[in-house]
């Protein structure tokens, strides 16, 4: 059995490639709890899943990495979104009336790939558009690091309905000053490997046993496990500025109309309620006081 909920770094000795892999299973199944995911959507959630993990190991930064996906059609809005501190969250949007195929593009020709890095601490976020060519977000992705990043990537998606997993390989730029004849053929080689992978293998095999399945006659390195899990950051203190922030009159209006304030997290399925009384204490009281009311 593969380890849960844990990703993992790994080298290749003697190349300037390195690899990471996830596998995703509580934090998977907190996802499909949120919806009644019919199997096509629910296989593409796991796949993002899994590559938003991935992508977050490997872009260094503090801050949040968002992938959108909309404007297509089945699949009308995907989103995955990952903190630095290993936390990730998401949901998909679908046409309930149309056909879903079960294998192919859920996305159709008009949807769009976003990718946001959002740094945090108030520094500049940067956004990248990327073109989804037959609704395949590993391929969108690898053309993502090929244009921005400059470093041939590829990665390696899968998900079952049970748990989702991903594989990917990244060549590193090549330090100038370094002695060591550079090995031209390594990324042609273990990019041929691994692309033996089906996705059972990369779902059901522990970590040592598909690196050496893949790799035997390579050198691999594999550094330790890192923890990856779902964490919804809604709170009731964002609930209630939200409501601060409609004004007094707006708030209170919402109330005379439809008896209380529900704000639900479609996140995780948090539920936050204010009656009358808590939105005339949300006014009248300093910000800082709180009233908590969020069910998980
Ligand atoms: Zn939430």
């Amino acid at each position: 059995m593969p380890e849960k909920d844990t990703l993992h770094r790994f080298l290749i000795e003697d190349t300037a490639v390195r690899g990471e892999w996830v596998h995703l299973d509580a934090t998977f199944r907190a996802l499909r709890a949120n919806a009644d995911y019919p199997p096509p959507v629910l296989r593409l959630l796991g796949q993002a899943l899994a590559a938003t993990a991935l992508l977050t190991a490997t872009l260094k930064f503090e801050g949040s990495l968002t992938l959108q996906v909309s404007g297509g059609h089945p699949v009308t809005l995907l989103v995955m979104q990952a903190r630095a501190n290993g936390s990730l969250r998401g949901l998909a949007h679908w046409d309930s009336e149309a056909e879903l195929p079960e294998q192919g593009d859920l996305f159709g020709p008009d949807a769009q790939l976003v990718m946001t890095l959002d740094p945090g601490q108030g520094r500049e976020r940067y956004q990248g558009i990327v073109p989804l060519e037959s609704g395949d977000l590993a391929k969108a992705l690898e053309g993502y690091f090929r244009q921005s990043e400059q470093l041939p990537t590829r990665l390696w998606l899968a998900c079952d309905g049970q748990a989702a997993a991903g594989l990917l390989l990244q060549e590193m730029p090549r330090r100038e000053d370094s002695a060591a004849p550079r090995d031209e053929d390594a990324w042609r080689r273990l990019e041929a490997l691994t692309d033996t992978l089906d996705e059972r293998e990369l779902l059901d095999l522990p970590v040592e046993t598909l690196l050496r399945r893949l790799y035997h006659e390579e050198g691999v390195r594999l550094l330790e496990a890192e923890p990856v899990r779902f964490q919804c950051d809604c709170s009731a203190e964002r609930v209630e500025a939200m409501i601060r922030g409609l004004g007094a009159e707006e708030a209170r209006d919402i109330v005379r109309r439809e008896g209380g304030i529900e704000v639900h997290c479609e996140f995780c399925n948090a539920r936050y309620h204010y009656d009358a009384i808590d939105v005339d204490t949300l006014f009248r009281e300093p910000a800082s006081v709180t009233h908590p009311k969020g069910e998980h």
